[in-house]
This record gives structure tokens, C-alpha cells and sequence, in this order.
């Protein structure tokens, strides 16, 4: 039953940042959905047809004070100080991943969310995939002996113009490699830990192209990533995993696909920004929060115990 159908009218919402997601997934996501009205957006300098759009939140909020939510869609480098300022307005908070540019960061958005009993999320899209869940299920009945990351993409089709990524609170690959971490630390029950990180930094930027993690956990489960930002051939969005008796699961296309024993089990459709808004608009009505960073500790481990080595200049 949609809110609506209860006798609830839809919850206000405000986008904060109108690029590539917000135009791609939030906006699409919050229409199709009668729970939420999609009132304005805001961006320095883009502009889109059909939206009531402002040049700051400030400026949004001061003229739709009825707004009740914002999703936070801009680069990681000002979510903090955009969180900071909706929250102290009295309003909930989507956070695009990664939820801030540092681990503090984060916990100071949980901290005045809390303060201020407004509802928080965390928004992990890759965890909404459809082969996450039944996967994890699948891993919660077995011993896993090994598991391996392969999340390989073109930056140049992914991103085109976000000089932001390799920019300093960036994340470089790690951008879309935390979402591989955020099914990980879904579908492991126990604390992963960074062993070993090789990140490969090209000379004009201030953050990785390529990375590879050796992690594991305290129960003996052994982990490998190999990350990489220039993939061209063969793109890759996998997670292949295996018990001791030789059962494998591979969870494929960033969630999407699941394998089991080499045979595709399940090939769903994209619906993941669809289930992070239901998510937001329940945790909204049942007053709840869902801020889980543990992605984020994985990526800021790996930084803390790295190798850094020098790559080509990367040239878009
Ligand atoms: P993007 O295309 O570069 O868009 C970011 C937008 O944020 C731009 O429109 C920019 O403004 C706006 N912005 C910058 N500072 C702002 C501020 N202070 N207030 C309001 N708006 C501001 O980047 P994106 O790909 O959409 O990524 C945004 C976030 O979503 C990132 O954290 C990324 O990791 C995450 N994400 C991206 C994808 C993807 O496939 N692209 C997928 C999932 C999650 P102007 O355009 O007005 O200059």
C-alpha cells in the first residue's frame, strides 16, 4: 500500500546537485514514486527543463520551506557542509555515496542527524541490486574459503568532465569500487579487514586509477580486489566467491546477476534507485536512520596502509 492509499500525503523533496545521478536515477526514482513530490532543485550552474531549479540550497529552501527531504547528489567534497546545513534546517538527508569525503566527516553528518531527530541515509545503490540478498542468503549457510573482486570500467565513459574524481576527497577509482565494498560488508556477517593496498596514482592527480587490496577476516576468509579506472575491453562489475567444498557464487553487472556453481540463477533489472527511495520513505515515517559506513572504513584503511605508486598522467 503506498502512503498515499493510508491517507498520507507524499513527502516534499528538494534535489541537491543536478548531474549525471540526480538526472540518470534521482529524478526518475522520485517520480515514479507517489510517496514523493519532487518539488525543486539546485545547482550552482546546471538547469533542467520541467524543475523549479535554484543556484544554492539556501536559496531553494528559503523559497520551498515546505521541502521535508533533500538528496545530497553532488560530488563527496561538499556533502558535509550541505549536510550539516539541511539538518540544522530541520530536514531528512539522502546522502549520495560516499556518504561524506572523510570517515569524520560522516560521523559528524550521524551525530547532528541524531541531535537533531531527523532521518539519515546512507545511500549504498549497489546493496538495492537484486542478486545481493540472495546472495547473501546463499553465503549465510555455507563457510567461505575465498573471495575475489574484479570492478574494472572505462573512467572516460563513466565520467566524462568530473575533474572531482581524481581531485583530492575524490576517491579515484575508489569511487565506484566502495560500491563493490558496500555489497561485501552486506553480504559478510564478520569485519573486513585491509591486509595489503597497492593504488596507483597518476602523476597529475591526487588520487588513484587503479587499486589492489588484499583483505581478509578474522574467521580465516581470504579477499582480493583488483580495481581499475581504464578498463576498455572487458568491463566488469563481479564478486566471485567459493567454499572449501568447491560451491561458487558469482554475483555479476555490479549485483544485477547472480551464478551459482556456473549457472545464472538470476538476471534482474535495474530497480535500485526505486528501492532506495521506498527505503528513505520508510525509514522517514517509522523515524529511523540508516547510516552504515562500514564501505568507507574499508576505502580509508586502505589509504592508511597503502602503497602508493606512480601511473601515467591521466589525459580525458
Ligand atoms: P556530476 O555529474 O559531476 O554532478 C555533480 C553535480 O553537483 C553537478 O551538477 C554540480 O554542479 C553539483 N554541485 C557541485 N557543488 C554543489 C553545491 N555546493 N551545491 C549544489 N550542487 C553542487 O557527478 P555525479 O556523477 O552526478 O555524482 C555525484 C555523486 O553521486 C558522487 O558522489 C558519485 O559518487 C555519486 N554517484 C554517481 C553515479 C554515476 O554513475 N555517475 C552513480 C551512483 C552514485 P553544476 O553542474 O551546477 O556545476
Amino acid at each position: 500500500m503506498t502512503a498515499q492509499q493510508a491517507g498520507l500525503r507524499p513527502l516534499k523533496i528538494g534535489l541537491v546537485g543536478l548531474g549525471k545521478i540526480a538526472v540518470d536515477q534521482h529524478i526518475p526514482a522520485i517520480r515514479a514514486n507517489p510517496n514523493w513530490e519532487l518539488v525543486a532543485g539546485c545547482s550552482p550552474s546546471s538547469r533542467l527543463p520541467g524543475l523549479r531549479c535554484y543556484q544554492s540550497m539556501e536559496a531553494m529552501l528559503a523559497e520551498h520551506p515546505d521541502i521535508e527531504a533533500v538528496a545530497l547528489c553532488t560530488p563527496p567534497q561538499v556533502r558535509q557542509a550541505l549536510a550539516k546545513q539541511a539538518i540544522e534546517a530541520g530536514k531528512h538527508v539522502f546522502l549520495e555515496k560516499p556518504p561524506a569525503a572523510t570517515v569524520g566527516e560522516a560521523d559528524t553528518i550521524r551525530e547532528l542527524a541524531e541531535a537533531h531527530g531527523v532521518t539519515l541515509l546512507a545511500g549504498w545503490h549497489s546493496r538495492f541490486s537484486p542478486a545481493v540478498e540472495p546472495a547473501r542468503e546463499w553465503i549465510a549457510q555455507r563457510t567461505l574459503s575465498s573471495l575475489r573482486i574484479e570492478w574494472k570500467e572505462n573512467v572516460r565513459e563513466w565520467h566524462p568532465g568530473q575533474h572531482w574524481i581524481f581531485a583530492a576527497g575524490g576517491s579515484g577509482i575508489f569511487d565506484p569500487a566502495i560500491n563493490s565494498l558496500s555489497i561485501l560488508t552486506r553480504l559478510l556477517p564478520d569485519t573486513v579487514i585491509v591486509r595489503k593496498a597497492d593504488m596507483h596514482v597518476p602523476v597529475n592527480c591526487a588520487a588513484p586509477i587503479r587499486a589492489e587490496l588484499k583483505m581478509g577476516t578474522e574467521a580465516g576468509l581470504s579477499i582480493r580486489a583488483e580495481y581499475d579506472f581504464l578498463e576498455t575491453e572487458r568491463q566488469r562489475w563481479s564478486i566471485f566467491a567459493e567454499t572449501a567444498d568447491g560451491e561458487k557464487l558469482a554475483v555479476h553487472k555490479g549485483g544485477m546477476m547472480l551464478e551459482i556453481d556456473g549457472k545464472v540463477v538470476l538476471d534482474g533489472v535495474d530497480a535500485e534507485y526505486a528501492g532506495l527511495y521506498a527505503h528513505f520513505h520508510d525509514l522517514i515515517r517509522t523515524r529511523r536512520s540508516d547510516a552504515d559506513f562500514a564501505p568507507m572504513r574499508i576505502v580509508a584503511d586502505a589509504c592508511m596502509i597503502g602503497t602508493f605508486l606512480p601511473a601515467p598522467a591521466f589525459i580525458e
